[in-house]
């Protein structure tokens, strides 16, 4: 019997504009219990390889973590994935909120959407009910409208609503996905997805809470209560709860990772105008939280004097649209993070995008003809503002930009250096010449430069430290230097990513598990166990964690990416030009030693990165490896 969730999948061909619903077995589950996991097994067996990613022939996963919506702190996330139009390789967006949780209550694990409508459209989806509804008023509005709209007409001003913004109907390839209006799948253009189907939106409500369909609710309870009170007792989780991502902005600069000029620099000069005191004093209205979340890390703020409707910037919204672009103006920056959202585009990889354009202004590569009369130049917050406008309408220069850096390099002759990318994906705003496994974890995720495949390498650079001491039921036992992949680095990184895929499967936020959160590795397994009944050990989940990201894997094999595509930008491994790492660069030859020792460990072969069947036959995905044959 089924605890802990409802197996039920939701199956949506906009196409024919029909719905079923599927439920599948226990047994299934236990071998991909939601999230990232039921994501991949879907995309890799529902979907050829060499779909165009903004054709109705892609296929787009939906999934609730198996815990999403359970009364335990951080227990929140869902990802969106598909093909992604930015990079071409397997694809996937998280995102916190409420929307998953309500999902969940509304009697569905996740959605999975073909095909393309003739006409815009939403989806309603109430206490497993559902309904195709026409949408055709609500496309070229913004969330807010939209989101009031949708509740106006259904009468109910508790829906939760999922949906894309002007970017994703013009599919800019950086596209996100808002609910709420302040939580966001941004990465990926999974938004572009969605516009490419012609859905605007999909609104959920339901009545069934968690503790109704989990094994064992007291245990959950008494866990949720425990975690509730816990939160001051680690630093890196109160430290979230006091200044939110945005107190990172200072303490990064100061040790010379605060990517500024296009990753050029490590130090902004500015950035006394831009730290968390100029932000709380400037800015901030109000602390809010995701649901359940005891950490309550999200900020509400003004712009423009006003309350905004789409939330405050965070830490990666600041960096890459202010010292990343050169801004110092913490109004300014509050400004595009509210223009990115209403138009709902991928903060970071908007903000790099700019930056690349910036740099090509700066370097003749661009001209004033190019920018219709723009000055594009590093710190110019005018032409940044304008640059959102005409990314997100696809006009002028920002047609171009709309295609991602990877692609506008190619348009723009000399400028390949300045595009900071990772498949196709840009950078996000960590900075790999400080702290290796960030770098390394750019370079081998599935879905393009990404920040949140393992916890960062200062929380386990000291052995004194609470993430340390948490991190020892891992394995990890040994502190290391921030600056080294050594074999003992990799085999942690080995064992982190699997940490982290896992919370993507199950729906713990990267903040709530140690060792980056302060939810200790005993309580996630008890967690699960508390939902399901599976008396399930550490060991069997972190191998959930694996095969997740061995199947994204042989998604991106299928489409022909190889251990080249594993790598990092030139302008990485050449040194920073200022700061406290000012001279610093990434280690090419330690890094490529580096990738084949971590390759071993996964069971990769070491000349392509493509998984072997001997490993995949011990995840249980003999089948995986046969489709690579
Ligand atoms: S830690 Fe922050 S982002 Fe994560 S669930 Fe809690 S409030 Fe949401």
């Amino acid at each position: 019997m089924l605890n802990g969730m409802t197996g039920k999948i939701l199956r949506v061909n906009l196409t024919a504009g029909s719905w079923e619903i599927e439920i599948l077995s226990e047994e299934f589950y236990r071998l991909y219990p939601g999230g990232k996991a039921l994501a991949g097994y879907i995309l890799l067996n529902e979907m050829p390889a060499n779909v165009d990613p903004l054709s109705p022939e892609n296929v787009m996963v939906i999934a609730n973590g198996l815990l999403t919506g359970a009364p335990v702190s951080t227990t929140t996330r869902f990802v969106v994935s598909a093909r992604s139009p930015l990079t071409n390789t397997y694809g996937e967006s998280e995102a916190a909120g409420f929307w998953g949780p309500e999902l969940k209550m509304a009697g569905f694990e996740a959605i999975v959407v073909k095909g393309k409508s003739p006409s815009p459209v939403y989806l309603w989806i109430q206490d497993g009910e559902v309904e195709i509804r026409a949408a055709d008023h609500l496309w070229g509005q913004q969330p807010a409208e939209v989101q009031d709209a949708i509740r106006t007409e259904l009468s109910d001003n508790k829906i939760r609503v999922l949906q894309i913004g002007i970017g994703g109907e013009n599919q800019v390839r950086f596209a996100g996905i808002t609910n709420d209006l302040r939580h966001f799948n941004g990465r990926n253009g999974m938004g572009a997805v969605m516009g490419s189907k012609n859905l605007r939106a999909v609104a959920v409500r339901g009545k069934t809470r968690y503790q109704a369909i989990a094994h064992d609710p007291k245990a959950l309870k008494a866990l949720g209560s425990k975690l509730a009170k816990r939160v001051k007792e680690n630093p890196q989780s109160w430290a979230l709860q006091n200044t939110g991502t945005p107190g990172l902005v200072e303490p990064l600069n100061t040790s010379g990772m605060l990517p500024t000029r296009n990753f050029l620099q490590g130090a902004f000069e500015k950035v006394d105008q831009i730290k968390w005191e100029v932000y709380e004093s400037e800015l901030l209205t109000a602390r809010r939280s995701c649901y359940a979340c005891a950490i309550r890390c999200k900020r509400e703020v003004r712009v423009d004097g006003e309350p905004s409707v789409y939330g405050g910037p965070e830490y990666e919204s600041i960096g890459s649209l202010g010292p990343n672009c050169g801004v110092g103006d913490i109004h300014a920056i509050a400004k595009a993070n509210e223009l990115c959202n209403a138009y709902m585009l991928d903060t970071i990889s908007t903000g790099m995008t700019i930056s690349f354009a910036m740099e090509c202004f700066e370097h003749g590569l661009l001209t004033l003809d190019d920018t219709d009369g723009l000055e594009l130049r590093f710190g110019n917050a005018e032409a940044m503002l304008t640059m959102i406008e005409w990314i997100a309408h696809r006009k002028g220069l920002g047609d171009l930009l709309a295609e991602g850096v990877m692609r506008a390099a190619e348009e723009i002759s000399g400028s390949q250096y300045f595009a900071l990318h990772v498949k196709g994906q840009e950078l996000p705003m960590h900075e790999p010449r400080g702290k290796y496994n960030v770098g390394m974890g750019y370079a081998i995720s599935e879905i393009g430069a990404d920040h949140l495949v393992v916890a960062h390498d200062g929380m386990l650079a000291n052995e004194d430290g609470i993430p340390f001491k948490n991190a020892r039921p891992l394995g990890i036992t040994e502190a290391q230097s921030v600056l080294s992949m050594n074999d003992e680095k990799m085999r942690q990184f080995y064992i982190l990513e699997k940490v982290t895929s896992l919370e993507k499967v199950i729906g713990y936020c990267f903040f709530g598990p140690a060792p980056r959160g302060y939810i200790l590795i005993e309580e996630v397994v008890d967690s699960v166990n508390a939902a399901t009944n599976w008396d399930i050990k550490l060991d069997e989940l972190l191998m959930i964690g694996e095969r997740a990201t061995n199947m994204a894997r042989v998604f991106n094999a299928r489409e022909g990416f190889t251990r080249k595509d594993d790598t990092l930008p030139e302008r990485l491994f050449n040194p920073l030009e200022n700061g406290a790492l000012e001279g610093e660069s990434f280690p090419r030859d330690e890094f490529e030693s580096a990738l084949t020792v971590l390759y071993g460990l996964k069971g990769w072969q070491p000349e392509t990165g493509i998984p072997t069947r001997e490993r995949l036959d011990s995840l249980s995905l003999g089948w995986a490896a046969d489709l690579l044959e």
